[in-house]
């Protein structure tokens, strides 16, 4: 599998819920590992401890993957724990994953170029925008320092035209612009939708 890139590099794939990231991630990290390259993928944790799990696409496909609760986290893992990660042998990957990258910290900017300059493929996956169509978290420097960017859309729910947002609905109405991004025992549920049909509750 030859990169077209010299050594380490930073690919971002963007674009709203359902465009396909996940199904884009595990695709490119099948690839990875059919050129037997070695290959830890990471994905934010709900609790503080890492534990294994999977990167899971709404169609079905899944991916072995890490559930650490910090960019310190992964840091420590890529480090001093290589066995942990099941690479077989010692010392960094050939490709990092990170799905949900927008859910990580601002110490994932400084890890993934330290990773790239050690020639490492870093590969991150994550919401560009957030439910109220503003920029999220990390990823717009993530985006700025890429080499390669892919923005995904999804199809909009009302009209059928590529989605490039994500409509958060609370008990079935349009979330408002200053809800919590978190909120305890609400009925929440999200959708693609086109600019036209996005719409954010004052
Ligand atoms: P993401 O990681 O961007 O949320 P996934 O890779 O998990 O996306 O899921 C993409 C899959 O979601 C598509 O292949 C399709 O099967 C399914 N899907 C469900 N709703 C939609 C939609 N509105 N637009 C496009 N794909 C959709």
């Amino acid at each position: 599998l030859k990169s077209p890139y010299h050594g380490g590099h930073l690919e971002v794939i963007v674009g709203p819920m359902f465009s396909g990231k996940s199904e884009e991630l595990i695709r490119r990290l099948n690839r990875a590992v059919i050129a037997r390259q070695r290959v830890a993928v990471f994905k934010p944790a709900i609790d503080d401890r890492y534990h294994s799990t999977h990167v899971a696409s709404h169609a079905g496909r899944v991916t072995p993957a890490i559930a650490a609760h910090s960019t310190a986290q992964v840091r420590e893992l890529l480090r001093g724990h290589g066995e942990l990660l099941d690479l077989g042998e010692p010392g960094l990957p050939d490709v990092v994953g990170f799905d949900e990258a927008q859910f990580f910290d601002a110490g994932l900017v400084p890890l993934a170029l330290e990773l790239a300059d050690q020639g490492v493929r870093v590969i991150l996956a994550g919401l560009d925008l957030d439910f109220r169509a503003e920029p999220f978290g990390v990823m717009p420097d993530l985006l700025s320092r890429a080499e390669s960017v892919e923005k995904l859309t999804a199809i909009c729910v009302v009209c059928g035209a590529p989605a490039t947002r994500t409509q958060r609905l609370i008990g079935g109405q349009p979330a408002r612009r200053g809800d919590p991004v978190v909120m305890v025992g609400a009925a929440e549920s999200y959708e693609a939708r086109c600019r036209v049909h996005h719409v954010v509750g004052d």
